[in-house]
Formats: C-alpha cells, structure tokens, sequence
C-alpha cells in the first residue's frame, strides 16, 4: 500500500520519525517541500526557521503578521524574516490554521503558570537550545516561534486561549523553501495544558525535491 503522508510529493530526500519532546534540526534547500506530519493528533510542533546563508536573518512573527494583516498561518501564508523576505511559504495545510503568538514552553514559563513542582520538566525552550547549539546558536538567537497544529484563539477583547486542538492525526503542513534554510523544531513536551492533549506523540519530518 501506498504510504498516505507521502501523497503528492517529489523525490524523497529525508524522512524522519521525532520522538514525543525530541527536537530536531535539518537544512532545507530552496524549492524543496518540508512536509510535517501530525502522527497521532494536537501534538504542537514549535518551529524556528533561520536563513542558511547568514541565520541573523530568521523568521520575525511581527513582520510575518503584519503583512499577511492575520494572527493566524493558513494555506498560502508566508513566513517573512526579519529583513522582510520570504523564508518559507505553507503550501498546503489541511489544519484549519496555525499559531503564532502562544510561544515556546519554558521551565521558567511551566513554574509560573503551573507551580514550582513543573521546574524539572523537560520545554520547548530546551529542545530550541539543544538543536541549535549544533550549529552555534544560542539564547541571543531565540525568537518568537511558530506553533503549528496548536490552537491559541483569540477572542474579541483580544484574550488568548491555549485549548483543546484542531489537528488530528495524520493532519499536514507542507512548507516550501523561498531560499536554503535551517529548520529548527521541537516537538513539544508540554503536559500542563491541552496543546498535545496532555499525551505529547510523534511527529514526521519529511523533506522532497520539487515534484
Ligand atoms: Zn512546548
């Protein structure tokens, strides 16, 4: 039988499962498609993109909002960096849309919100770290991310939910390089509040070439 997450891509260049709280980092080359895979259903993928060529240039929620004049990502969004130019564009997605302001989880952020007895517990904020130290970053070239298949609405006197999500499993985003960029993800560990379902699951990472 036909593998159903690979439907509609080119030539298969990497193909890999990330564990439930893994991070992972990978470099997509321009015109190439990153296709994300919710395996199991709302299991929040927090993701960075950096340029390749020079990463102070990296993706910025505010200009990426502004121009598009939406808080949220749908088909058709694109991710603008910090100098304005487009780093990825979603192509499709059959998640009704995706989040940019609800943030990475942290240590410091789970101790506030949830009490000190969370302070041990692996974040977002970590993974971002951990893959990012392979290539030389560091806390000066954390952003603000994108949380793709987290549901953070916002209500019309501008207040802000973490709810139950609007993924499910088997659910995609397909993201095509405008330029060669490193991705930068982690599969969120958080447990505290309903952005994986209590339950953090696998994801799959699979970059093509242009079909
Ligand atoms: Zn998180």
């Amino acid at each position: 039988m036909a593998d159903p997450h690979l439907t509609g891509l080119g030539p298969v260049v990497h193909d890999e499962v990330v564990a439930p709280r893994a991070p992972w980092l990978h470099r997509v080359r321009k015109d190439q498609v990153l296709r994300i895979v919710d395996l199991e259903g709302n299991q929040a993928v927090d993701f960075l993109v950096y340029a390749a060529d020079d990463d102070a240039e990296r993706y910025c929620a505010q200009t990426t909002v502004a121009a598009q004049r939406n808080l949220f990502l749908r088909t058709g969004a694109t991710l603008l960096s910090n100098e304005g130019r487009p780093l990825m564009t979603i192509a499709a997605t059959n998640v009704a849309y995706h989040d940019t302001i609800g943030g990475a989880c942290s240590c410091e952020s789970n101790t506030l919100r949830y009490g000190h007895h969370t302070k041990s517990q692996h974040a977002c904020v970590d993974n971002f770290l951990d893959a990012n130290v392979r290539v030389g970053r560091g806390k000066r070239d954390m952003v603000s991310n994108i949380n793709f298949f987290m549901n953070v609405p916002v209500e019309a006197d501008g207040a802000l939910g973490i709810v139950d999500g609007i993924s499910a499993p088997g659910l995609t985003v397909d993201l095509v390089a405008a330029m060669d960029v490193d991705v930068v993800v982690s599969n969120c560990p958080q447990i505290n509040n309903p952005c994986n379902g209590f339950n953090p699951t696998a994801i799959r990472m699979i970059v093509s070439d242009p079909a």
